[in-house]
């Protein structure tokens, strides 16, 4: 029997691996990770490692002896460059190539560069590996100007934890608030927060370029003013690494729908014998009724593990409400489902300590514990609930 093959450096793929042992699998099992390490979770990458204060123990859910240890052969710096769905069959740089009897695809996200003069400057740096972290994490030794480019989730933490580390940190953002997904109330928790530490937003700002020699030195905005900069931090979203399954000719979502990987309930991609699990994945959604593609880590861990299962033979559906989590100064925030709708907040967005609903018609799709620990099952039974809302209970929920 050809070997399960699981291709990708990330959460969904140790979680993979991890479930197909736990679950019984002992024949033959390969991972590939184009990285040099094995594979690993990146949320301290802009948080407690990036500050120093967790080591690389934080980032590895296995390391290498326990995939030594369960018969698991881990080939790290291997890339898959070619997938022939037909012979079941990958290709690898450096070169050699392996056949599989079932393959699941867990290849994650990379990160979007900013499309302006300069942006291969030294000095200008993006987050999404443990090397980039180690370099970031060698400029903010630094101690001039830090522009944080982007004001999403990554740019905010990384804004957040310069900022801890005694940085002068300004983060230029493009739309009318920061995280603007969420909407203006809930940003503005978020803002007041960043802004009391002594960050410095610049809203519906575009950089125009980067600017220096050799190094960055400059920020050049769209309002015709230069912000100085000894260090630049890229964080404007990232893509699914789609390439090695569009190539095969694996159906994928259009970019209206979300792009990603198309699988249905099971994870399974239109290829026999394949899978995708984490950010790739375009999942339908039972509660949604949509598809849906989360780049966050609690989706890299459920549906790593539950790609594991189906490959194994379960037919589950596929039915994780989307989680997040995030930390920044003496914030932790937990959000369970999809943010669009109108927002009820219970608590006190002053005092951040408060949970943050959205709600569409007459059903809650989302809810966000700010400061509020312990509430997320009963945010997630107030979001499966079958309409009508009840708004009372919604005001006394905290
Ligand atoms: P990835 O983690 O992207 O891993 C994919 C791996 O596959 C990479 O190692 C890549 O090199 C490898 N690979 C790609 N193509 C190939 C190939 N052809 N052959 C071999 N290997 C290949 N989420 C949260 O919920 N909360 C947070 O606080 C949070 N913080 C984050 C902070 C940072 C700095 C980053 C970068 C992400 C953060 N996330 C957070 C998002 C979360 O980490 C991702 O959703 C998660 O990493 C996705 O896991 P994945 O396994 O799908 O892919």
């Amino acid at each position: 029997m050809e070997p399960i093959v699981v291709v990708g450096g990330g959460l969904a793929a140790a979680r993979a691996t991890q479930t197909l042992r736990d679950q019984g699998y002992d024949g033959d099992l390969v991972v590939l990770t184009a990285e040099a390490f094995p594979p690993y979770e990146r949320p301290p990458l802009s948080k407690d490692y990036l500050r120093g204060e967790a080591g690389t123990d934080a980032l590895f859910p296995h390391d290498a002896d326990w995939y030594a240890d369960r018969g698991v052969d881990l080939r790290t710096s291997t890339t898959a460059v070619g997938l022939d769905v037909a012979g079941s069959a990958i290709e690898t740089a450096p070169g050699g190539s392996l056949r599989y009897s079932r393959l699941l695809l867990a290849t994650g996200s990379q990160v979007r560069r900013l499309d302006v003069p300069g942006n291969d400057l030294d000095g200008v740096h993006h987050l999404r590996t443990i090397d980039d972290a180690d370099r970031l994490r060698t400029a903010l030794g630094d101690d001039g100007p830090l522009v944080v480019v982007g004001d999403g989730w990554i740019g905010m933490e990384v804004a957040a934890s310069a900022r801890q580390l005694g940085r002068d940190v300004t983060v230029v953002g493009r739309s009318p608030h920061p995280l603007h997904g969420l909407g203006a109330r809930v940003s503005e928790i978020f803002t007041n927060l960043h802004e009391e530490n002594g960050v410095r937003l610049l809203r519906a700002t575009a950089v125009t370029a980067l600017t220096g020699t050799g190094s960055v030195s400059g920020v050049e905005l769209d309002d015709g003013t230069t912000l100085e900069a000894s260090t630049v931090v890229v964080g404007v979203g990232v893509t699914p690494r789609c390439d090695l399954a569009a190539e095969a000719g694996i159906e994928l979502r259009s970019a209206a729908d979300g792009d990603g990987v198309a699988v249905d309930g099971t994870l399974r991609t239109s290829a026999p014998g394949v899978w995708a699990a984490g950010d790739i994945a375009s999942v339908p959604s039972v509660r949604y009724g949509r598809a849906l593609r989360v780049e966050h880590w609690a989706f890299a861990d459920e549906t790593g593990k539950h790609a594991a299962r189906a490959m194994l033979g379960s037919a589950e559906p596929y039915d994780v409400l989307p989680y997040f989590f995030t930390d920044q100064f003496d914030l932790g925030m937990e959000v369970k489902g999809v943010t669009s709708g109108e927002v009820v907040i219970s608590g006190s967005a002053a005092d951040r300590e408060c949970v943050a609903f959205w709600v569409d018609g007459d059903r809650v799709q989302a809810g966000m514990g700010i400061n509020v620990w312990d509430r997320m099952d009963d945010v997630e039974d107030l979001i499966r609930a079958e309409g009508p809302v009840d708004r009372a209970a919604l005001d006394a929920f905290v």
